[in-house]
């Protein structure tokens, strides 16, 4: 939504651990390039409500009024009564769509330089469907729910994320072979929901081909979005990080129907932080995503040129690319870009 001053309000979840600092440079960043956007800073540390883990009020309130958040990484409390926050999030607002997009940077070494995936992954059921007993004593029983509606839902966004992207392929990520009911009810579904949109190129693929085909040479998947149930989309998301360099650089968008929430995939660094030392590219590719989705692609190619542009040069990177930088300064070499 667009408040009375014409800027768009966008809920901001600053986090825990390096959450604040990472925070902090995205909004300088987003300042110095004069984007249209004003945040609203909320807390979303849990509170107990009947025996329940939930979301304060204040920042639920937030996000199903601004139906957009920028999310830094949450410590999940320790203790009894409380499950994932990042889990309560998925639930609460419905969050159905998991996107990673994975791109090598140019000039940031590693094994690969060709990499550029983008995968979807289902968000709500499957293996995290958190149904699981004990048959007998020494018998543990886990159920993998698939449902047709959630099954279309996703495919449905993958095939429009597809031509959005312009890479009018989707590829279905599946072991319909060996589990011939959920799997196959999965494949079906992308199948039927692929006849709506005849102008995206459509296949599939068994995960562990295609586990072995992205090693081998991820080109292969450089044109395609990927789409799978929840467990299979969570591994193979951080197998493509991997590629490139790591959880530092990737970013991710929780796509849901009552909100979307872009977040870092990383965690809070508690080992970094209040030390100026984090980087805070992941979370700053999540905001560019977050900025297409929101159609301000224009500002978003500019904050991700500067970014990948002061990554290449190498002068101002932070310590975990290599480099003596700190967050600040580094920060300050992007928005110089500007
Ligand atoms: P959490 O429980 O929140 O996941 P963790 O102890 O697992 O915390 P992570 O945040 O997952 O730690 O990070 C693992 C390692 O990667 C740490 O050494 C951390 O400092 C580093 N790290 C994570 N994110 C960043 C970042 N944005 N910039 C620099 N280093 C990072
Ligand atoms: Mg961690």
């Amino acid at each position: 939504t667009k408040n009375a001053s014409g800027n768009y309000e966008v809920t901001l979840i600053p986090g825990d651990g390096i959450g604040p600092e990472i925070s902090k440079s995205v909004e300088r960043i987003f300042d110095a390039a004069k984007v249209p956007i004003e945040w609203e800073s909320v807390d979303v540390t849990p509170v107990l409500r009947d025996g329940k883990t939930v979301i304060p009020d204040e920042a639920l309130h937030s996000i199903l009024r601004t139906k957009i958040a920028l999310k830094g990484p949450l410590a999940t409390p320790i203790g009894k009564g409380h499950v994932s926050l990042n889990l309560t999030l998925r639930r609460t607002f419905n969050l159905y769509a998991n996107v990673r997009p994975c791109k090598s940077v140019p000039g940031f070494a590693t094994h690969y330089d060709n990499v550029d995936t983008v995968l979807i992954r289902e968000n709500t059921e499957g293996e995290y469907s958190g149904i699981e007993h004990e048959v007998v004593g020494g018998v543990m029983q886990s159920i993998k729910l698939i449902t047709k509606p959630a099954s279309e839902r996703v495919a449905r966004f993958a095939f429009a994320h597809a031509i959005a992207t312009g890479r009018n392929h989707v590829t279905a990520v599946h072991k319909a072979n060996i589990m011939k009911l959920s799997d196959g009810l999965f494949l079906q579904a992308c199948q039927e929901v692929a006849k709506e949109f005849p102008s995206v190129q459509f296949d599939e693929v068994l995960l562990d081909r295609a586990c072995l085909q992205i090693v081998q040479d991820p080109a292969q998947y450089a044109s395609t979005v990927m789409v799978m149930p929840n467990l299979y989309g969570d591994i193979l998301s951080d197998m493509c990080a991997g590629l490139i360099g790591g959880l530092g650089l990737t970013p991710s968008g929780n796509i849901g129907r009552d909100a979307s929430i872009f977040e870092s995939v990383h965690g809070t660094g508690p080992d970094i932080a209040g030390m100026d030392r984090a980087n805070p590219t992941a979370l700053l590719l999540s905001s560019c995503m977050m900025l297409r989705h929101m159609n301000l692609n224009s500002f978003a190619d500019r904050i991700e040129n500067a970014a990948l542009s002061t990554i290449a040069e190498g002068k101002s990177i932070t310590a975990d690319l290599g480099g003596k930088a700190s967050n600040t300064q580094f920060t300050d070499a992007i928005i110089s870009k500007l």
